[in-house]
């Protein structure tokens, strides 16, 4: 990695740069062309964090993070660069408007993921700043010269694909028990697991009741990227193994060890059920929406009186108000309380759709509102799918229901009343004539479907 603030540092926005930002790139660059001194110190700045890691790992670098050792606040403004960071000196360097944050050392005095002071002297050390990290593979550095800097080991734990915390001074935020577990969600189809050693302090960190300070935003900060990730099901598993889950998602724990009727789940586990069909939706590229509701969708599972199992009787109405007390306390989207209820609420009955009477087929598209959200119904469908194949030795099994059910949606919205018939009809008599001729499109499509 050649000079950051340099010829590297400018290339990203190159195409995009006004008059104004090259001027005042160039007077960075001659500014900074080597290590600068300012104030008898001299400045360096370094690539940091996951650039460094996923430019080893080889796999496509998302963002670039730098940290600025040996300067001050005011040096850097001085410079360009624009102040950002509410709680710690973080800078937007003047051209890339890249991350630069000063060099800082972190000490916990108090409880959750606020409370600590954070010292940025010119004097922090770049190992320093490193060791406050949270992972040693996120640890590393890179200088001007692209010589690598990883004071702790995150170069062999990236061969051994291990995911190891840096010091002990990792258990003073819990944050970084959804980072590792994000991570893991991130890696684990390179082979990531979280090291046993790393496990036990974020087990360290639940049981000294840190899980429960963290801030809801920041819990759905977290849970949104980890459900983006290739495998969000790892998750949710890693925040089990540490004893996170029934703190911040107690609702998902409490499936954990319900069974199911083997003839429908041969995996009998609830909790394991939601997580296969959540590893079937990531692995056929369903958006985060849809995952969430693949989530959720038998939360109602947990309330089932034990005497009652393994059958689950109305769980799919049981899991409406534990959906929607989850979407509150972490404020999660509108877009995603709607779709998770509305499959929690059908998703039997879609299951059911090619032994449905037509009537019954077009009752579900108007409650599901399809003919006006008929991309929100595909998601729907998508959400069913995954939940019906997300089934021990079910993965490829046949899901006809789907497109048998979009096929009755566009049989039924392709309905129209000419001008002159509906010129006879009063205001109601024409939604009626509308719902008798939906009622015959989807009568056709399920004789044609199921031909006798
Ligand atoms: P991504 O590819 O998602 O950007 P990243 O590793 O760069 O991954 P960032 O959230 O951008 O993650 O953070 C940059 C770096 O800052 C991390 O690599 C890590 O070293 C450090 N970091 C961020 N948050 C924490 C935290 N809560 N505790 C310790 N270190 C952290
Ligand atoms: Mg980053």
């Amino acid at each position: 990695m050649p000079q950051p603030l340099s010829s590297a540092h400018a290339d990203a926005s190159v195409s995009t740069q006004t008059r104004d930002e090259l001027s005042v790139a160039t007077a960075v660059r001659a500014a900074l062309s080597a290590g600068v001194s300012v104030n008898m110190r001299t400045m360096r700045v370094y690539l940091v964090g996951g650039a460094v890691r996923d430019r080893l790992l080889g796999v496509r670098v998302r963002e670039r993070d730098w940290v600025v050792v040996g300067a001050t606040p005011e040096e850097l403004v001085r410079l360009g660069y624009e102040p950002v960071g509410r709680e710690f000196p973080v800078f937007l360097h003047p051209v890339t408007h890249e991350e630069y944050a000063l060099a800082r050392q972190e000490r916990k005095v108090g409880p959750g993921y606020r409370g600590f002071t954070t010292q940025f002297a010119p004097g922090v050390t770049l190992e320093e700043d490193l060791r406050r990290r949270d992972l040693t593979i996120n640890a590393m550095a890179e200088d001007e010269n692209g010589a690598l800097i990883d004071p702790y080991g995150g170069t062999a734990d990236l061969a051994a694909r291990r995911l190891r915390h840096v010091s002990e001074a990792f258990v003073e935020d819990p944050v970084r028990i959804l980072r590792v577990a994000r991570f893991a969600a991130r890696f684990a189809g390179l082979g990531f697991r979280v090291a046993d050693e790393t496990l036990a302090l974020m087990r360290r960190i639940v049981d000294a009741g840190e899980a429960r300070t963290l801030v809801p935003e920041r819990v759905w900060q977290e849970t949104e990227r980890a459900l983006a990730e290739a495998h969000p099901e790892v998750f949710f598993e890693t925040l089990r193994a540490c004893g996170a889950l029934a703190v911040i998602f107690p609702e998902i724990d409490a499936l954990f060890g319900v069974p199911q009727p083997p003839r429908w789940h041969p995996e009998i586990d609830t909790g394991l059920h939601v997580m296969l069909a959540l590893k079937y939706a990531a692995a056929h590229g369903a958006p985060v929406v849809v995952r969430f509701a693949v989530l959720t969708h038998d939360l109602g599972k947990a309330q089932t009186p034990k005497a009652d199992w393994p059958s689950h009787h109305r769980h799919e109405e049981f899991g409406v108000p534990l959906i929607a007390e989850l979407c509150e306390r972490l404020k999660a989207p509108n877009t995603h309380r709607e779709l998770a209820i509305l499959t929690a609420r059908q998703h039997t009955l879609v299951h059911r759709a090619l032994e449905l009477k037509p009537a019954t087929v077009l009752t579900l598209l108007e409650k599901c509102d399809a003919f006006r959200r008929p991309e929100r119904f595909a998601e729907l469908l998508l959400a069913c799918e995954a939940d019906a194949r997300g089934r021990t030795g079910r993965e490829d099994a046949p899901y006809p229901q789907a497109r048998y059910l979009g096929q009755a949606l566009a049989a039924a919205a392709g309905v129209l009343l000419s001008e002159s018939e509906r010129r006879g009809l009063e205001g109601a008599e024409i939604g009626e004539e509308i719902r008798r001729r939906r009622l015959d499109a989807v009568a056709a499509l399920k004789a044609r479907a199921t031909p006798r």
